[in-house]
């Protein structure tokens, strides 16, 4: 294609004369010559506040968001890795690849045990690498077109066959943080949904982002947001950033009442469609701590210029606020296949039949300050990320292992809270170095979670 090689020669041209100065992993190289993208005019970890700074809007503007357009319109489809494809964001961006056809080519899929919903996707997208952790009893033959994996590195071998230029990190818990490091060593860009990874191993992944350039595209709703609002802001400093938390499926209920909430309770979010766990998350206000750590390693922010405002409308996707107090937000009708078609599409907007804002209709939006007495647990959070070091990874396995034991009917939902609050305790808190340390804390978490539960259920 002539033009798109003329597209490429004059992205190239220009790439010296990029003033990025910014800290270490903003400055700008061509990572692999031959597949520069558009994308690689922006800072490569994105959005890094300071870094942010340091971009004439110029070099912002027109090259991230002209050369990108006219990027994503003219080149070949792009070929992206849907890990943990049978969940419920796997599946919205599956439906992303189907409206979509000739943009994006899901050349990889994996799921961890739901083998029949996986073979009915491989049907559909004709992936070139799947992959399940446990092993099915047998593959069917239709499917058999393509390479498999099995096994606790399953994924992590199915993104590294697939050589998808992109990776929706869409797997749920720590588990999912091989998948993330892995995908920063060989894809292009890394579309990040799996908050987890960042909370346990935030500062080892951004670092290797830095170092090898690699953009992170945020996908949870919040971090999608405060992502949007900041490309409006030109060179002026953030001072604050507003996530936004619907409060989830207990938000009206009284204390005393929420320590005995059923799972079918807990699991009736008012206003998103999600999986499980971040279900149980949200109506324990766990979720919002984990973005906040989120928010923290995304856009370099200290906890203490991230507040979390309940909103129930689940309009407003949260909010950055400027030093002469102005506030930008971002707004839609709550559902995902905005912030994950955003990230797909980025810099481009791909349009989907999504539900325009009814203002009329809405009447009003409700604000409200998060109740920390009926929800300790984002106290916590908050708590454990100015620790620093392994507390958030203990404060994140031992909440995986309570919501676990809550989904199994093990213990109530009331002693969420105390299982976390006893790991932070209770496991030495110490540096970390390696995700070798991420792991080992890890582990001491959901043991001393593991001695909670099993004393509370004795
Ligand atoms: P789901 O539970 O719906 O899906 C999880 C996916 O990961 C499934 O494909 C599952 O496979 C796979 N998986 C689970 N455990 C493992 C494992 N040990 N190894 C490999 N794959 C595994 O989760 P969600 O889609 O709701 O959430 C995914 C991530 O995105 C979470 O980190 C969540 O916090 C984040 N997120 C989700 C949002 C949402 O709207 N759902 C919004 C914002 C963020 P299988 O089906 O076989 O179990
Ligand atoms: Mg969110």
């Amino acid at each position: 294609m002539p033009l798109a090689r003329s597209v490429r020669r004059y992205i190239q041209k220009r790439q010296p004369r990029l003033p990025f100065q910014g800290r270490q992993g903003c400055r700008f190289q061509m990572k692999r010559p031959p597949s520069v993208q558009p994308w690689h005019f922006h800072e490569c970890i994105l959005p890094d506040a300071q870094c942010l700074n340091q971009i004439p809007h110029f070099y912002y503007s027109v090259h991230t968001h002209f050369i990108g357009a006219l990027y994503n319109t003219i080149m070949e489809k792009r070929t992206i890795a849907i890990l943990g494809a049978t969940g419920s964001i796997g599946t919205q961006a599956l439906d992303i690849v189907s409206r979509y056809p000739d943009r994006f080519h899901a050349v990889c899929l994996t799921a961890h045990a739901s083998s029949e919903k996986l073979f009915d996707l491989v049907r559909k997208y004709r992936p070139t690498c799947a992959a399940l952790n446990i092993a099915p009893e047998r593959i069917p033959e239709d499917v058999q077109f393509c390479e498999w994996f099995f096994g606790p590195d399953s994924t992590v071998q199915a993104l590294l066959a697939s050589r998808a230029q992109d990776a929706l990190c869409a797997i749920v818990g720590i588990a999912g943080l091989d998948a993330v490091w892995a995908a920063l060593d060989v894809c292009e860009r890394v579309l990040l949904a799996n908050k987890e990874a960042l909370v346990t191993g935030g500062d080892l992944v951004m670092k290797k982002a830095a170092d090898r350039r690699i953009p992170m595209l945020p996908v949870d709703s919040e971090h999608s947001a405060i992502f949007q609002c900041l490309q409006a802001r030109q060179n002026n400093a953030v001072r604050r950033l507003l996530l936004t938390a619907s409060g989830g499926a207990l938000r009206t209920w009284r204390k005393a009442d929420m320590f005995n909430a059923t799972v079918r309770d807990v699991l009736k979010h008012p206003t998103w469609n999600m999986g499980g766990k971040i279900t149980v998350d949200c109506a324990s206000m766990v979720n919002k701590g984990l973005e906040i750590i989120e928010a923290h390693h995304l856009f370099d922010m200290p906890a203490e210029k991230i507040d979390v405002v309940v909103h129930p409308q689940s309009v407003i996707h949260s909010m950055i606020e400027f030093a002469d107090g102005a506030v930008l937000a971002q707004m839609g009708m709550p559902d995902m296949r905005g912030p994950i078609g955003y990230a797909m599409g980025w810099p481009e907007r791909l349009p989907y039949d999504a539900k325009p804002v009814n203002f009329y209709e809405l009447g009003h939006l409700d604000f409200a300050a998060p109740d920390f007495d009926r929800f300790p647990a984002l106290k916590m959070a908050i708590e454990a990320l100015k620790a620093g070091g392994s507390a958030p990874v203990i404060l994140n396995g031992a909440n995986e292992a309570a919501v676990g034991a809550f989904l199994r009917e093990r213990i109530p939902f009331g002693r969420i809270p105390e299982i976390i609050g006893h790991a932070l305790e209770a496991v030495p808190q110490t540096a970390i170095a390696s995700i070798r340390d991420v792991y080992a804390a890890d582990a001491a978490a959901r043991a001393d979670a593991e001695n909670t539960i099993r004393r509370l259920t004795c």
